[in-house]
Formats: structure tokens, C-alpha cells, sequence
């Protein structure tokens, strides 16, 4: 069994912690928290042992009727791999101490990619990240656009890529951040840092990305425009996007044309906390023009990288060389299946 640490708990930690509860060669030997909360009581109650950052603060936490198995150095000496997943520009910090132990490290999104040297997607480049030490699981979005753009490129050659990416305003269970009333260019400069993100797993894709901040919580929504050098047509396309096991395509039978509808999906699917690991392409959307691809898919935020970090574990921890296998096991033991 992997011994897998995860450090910092919170709305991917938690995540990433079950996806690697329910894996048949993996197991959870601790979570760490700065603060007692109530993922903190989630986390006893799951049993896995809660790890504090500061051992200073483990009266706080014993006095709220939270059980502190030790410091997060303890943690580190208990486990073969840590997924970082504390908040961007934090996980960095950790590096020494994750070099001092000995442990191999995964970083997520919010850091950047030096921090690891190899920004990873188990569908782009699994192979980069056999037996690496250190590997950084890219962002959200990022993740979304190498997964279609990968796909794309392999059938059809891409010579250049323009996406929008229409982002959540905050994740649900965030109080403090708007907007609330309001569109915000996020950046006003274009491209915005997702495009150059991208080349860090797929470095020979020409991309110019924007994004904007809207008021809404769950899932962010992607529209994308490839210009293909090879002859493609939408019946084609649509035909890979069923092959691929991290896509789902949002049947136009179905009629759905929300990120709302599609929670309510993955809520009636049975889905934990209704997390979509997959990216979600309209299928009524996917259109040929001239030579290029237009498509909307959404991503949920939350969920995505989670099944990456489980497949960025295999990889660096050399259970199997084949990416394939490794997408197949996790998806297996999650109950990822066709949407
Ligand atoms: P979060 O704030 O929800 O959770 C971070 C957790 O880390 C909290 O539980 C906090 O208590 C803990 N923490 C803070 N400082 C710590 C420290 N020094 N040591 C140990 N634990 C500490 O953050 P998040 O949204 O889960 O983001 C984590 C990472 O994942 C970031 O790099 C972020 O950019 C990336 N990411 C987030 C999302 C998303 O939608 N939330 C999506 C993809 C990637």
C-alpha cells in the first residue's frame, strides 16, 4: 500500500484525501489542519489521523473535542508521499521539510511551476512523472484545456488555440469573496496566465487564453475555439470526446444547458459532495467552421484535479508505467463512468 499524506485539508485536500481512501493500493496516513473547523470533526470521524501544523495550537483543537495525532513532521515521517494541498503560494514553503523527510511531494495549481519542475496531466504526460520526486498537479482550468486540447492535437494537429474561461466567482462554501454584482476581467491584460500554464504540460501548443470573474459558484464554463490543420468534421470529433475517459459529453438529449442543471446531475448521479471529475463538453456545441473547432465545456473547480493527483501519485510512487491503467484504477475505484 502507498502511504499517502495530505497536507492541508481543506476544499481539494478533503477531496483528494477520499479519492485515495477509496483506491485499492493506497492509503490515508494523515490530514493536516492550521485551525480547528469542521472539516477538521469530517476528518476524525473518517479516521484518518489529523496532523496539525503548529503543535502549539493543539489545545485549541483538543478543547473543541478534536483528536491531534501529532505535527505535520510527524505526518511526514509516516508517509511515502505528500499531496500538498494548502492554499497557493503556501505549499512552496513546505519544500524543505519535504526534503528534509525524504518524502516525494505533489503541489497543486496555486503554485507555480518551478516548484516542481514538471506541471503534470495524466492524459498529456504521465510518462514525465514516472518515479519524479516532485510533480505540481496544474490548475482547474488548466487541467480542462490540456485534456481537449491533447485529445485534439493528436487527431487533428492544432496550430493554435483562443479560449474564454468563464470563472467562479469563489467556491461554494466561500463567504468572503465576491463578485456580486458585477463581470471582472480577470486579467484585464490578455492572455491571461492560463494559456502559457497550458505550454508547461503541452509546450509546442500555440494558445492566447482570457478569462473573466462571474457570480456564480459551481463549475467554471470554457469557450474555446482550435484552429486544425487536418480535415475534422464535428461526427468525428464528437466520436474521440466518447473515447476519452476524463470528458464526458453532456448529451443535447438531455437538455441540459447550465452549470446549475449539471450539479443537479451529479447530485441525482449520486456523486460525492456532486463533484464531476471530468470535464463536461456540450455535445450540441461541438462545431466545425472552416477549419476550426468550437466547443463550451464546463469544469468543476473543485473536482477535477483530484482524479490527476491520484493518477500523479502512481506515476512518481512507478506502480505502472501505462497512463491508461492508472486513469482505468482511478476512475474504477471512484465510480467515474460516461455522463
Ligand atoms: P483551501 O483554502 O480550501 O484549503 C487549504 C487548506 O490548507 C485549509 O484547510 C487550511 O487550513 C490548510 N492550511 C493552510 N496553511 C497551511 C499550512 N501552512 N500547513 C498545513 N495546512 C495549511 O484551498 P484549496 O481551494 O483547497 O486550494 C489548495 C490548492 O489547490 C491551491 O494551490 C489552489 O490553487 C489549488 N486548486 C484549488 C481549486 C479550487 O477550486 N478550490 C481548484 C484547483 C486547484
Amino acid at each position: 500500500m502507498i502511504r499517502v499524506a495530505i497536507n492541508g485539508y481543506g476544499t481539494i485536500g478533503k477531496r483528494v484525501a477520499d479519492a485515495v481512501a477509496a483506491q485499492p493500493d493506497m492509503e490515508v496516513v494523515g490530514v493536516s489542519k492550521t485551525r480547528p473547523s469542521s472539516e477538521a470533526f469530517i476528518a476524525n470521524e473518517r479516521g484518518y489521523p489529523l496532523y496539525i501544523a503548529d503543535i502549539a495550537n493543539r489545545g485549541k483543537f483538543e478543547a473543541a473535542g478534536i483528536a491531534v495525532a501529532g505535527d505535520v513532521e510527524e505526518m511526514l515521517r509516516k508517509c511515502d508521499i505528500v499531496v500538498d494541498a494548502t492554499p497557493g503560494g503556501v505549499g512552496k514553503d513546505n519544500k524543505k521539510l519535504y526534503e528534509l523527510y525524504g518524502v516525494k511531494a505533489i503541489w497543486q495549481g496555486g503554485e507555480k511551476h518551478e516548484v516542481a519542475g514538471i506541471s503534470f496531466n495524466s492524459s498529456c504526460n504521465y510518462n514525465d512523472a514516472f518515479g519524479a520526486d516532485f510533480v505540481r498537479v496544474v490548475s482547474c482550468n488548466t487541467t480542462g484545456l490540456c485534456r481537449i486540447i491533447q485529445l485534439i492535437d493528436e487527431a487533428y494537429d492544432v496550430k493554435s488555440v483562443f479560449a474564454t474561461m468563464v470563472r467562479r466567482g469563489s467556491d461554494p462554501g466561500g463567504i468572503k469573496k465576491g463578485p456580486v454584482d458585477a463581470i471582472v476581467l480577470n486579467p484585464v491584460t490578455i492572455p491571461s496566465h492560463h494559456g502559457p500554464d497550458v505550454q508547461t504540460v503541452l509546450p509546442d501548443i500555440n494558445i492566447v487564453t482570457t478569462a473573466m470573474i462571474v457570480p456564480t459558484t459551481f463549475m467554471h464554463m470554457h469557450v474555446l475555439q482550435m484552429v486544425l490543420a487536418n480535415e475534422a468534421n464535428a461526427a468525428e470529433i464528437l466520436e474521440l470526446i466518447r473515447g476519452h475517459p476524463r470528458i464526458g459529453l453532456v448529451k443535447g438529449s438531455t437538455g441540459i444547458t447550465s452549470t446549475a442543471e449539471l450539479r443537479e446531475l451529479a447530485s441525482d448521479m449520486g456523486r460525492p459532495r456532486s463533484d464531476l471529475w471530468e470535464s463536461c463538453v456540450f455535445e450540441d456545441s461541438v462545431s466545425v467552421v472552416e477549419g476550426t473547432l468550437y466547443l463550451f465545456q464546463a469544469i468543476h473547480q473543485e473536482a477535477d484535479v483530484v482524479v490527476e493527483n491520484i493518477d500523479a501519485i502512481r506515476a512518481m510512487m512507478q506502480v505502472t508505467p501505462e497512463a491508461g491503467e492508472s486513469i482505468r484504477m482511478t476512475n474504477e475505484a471512484l465510480g467515474l463512468k460516461a455522463i
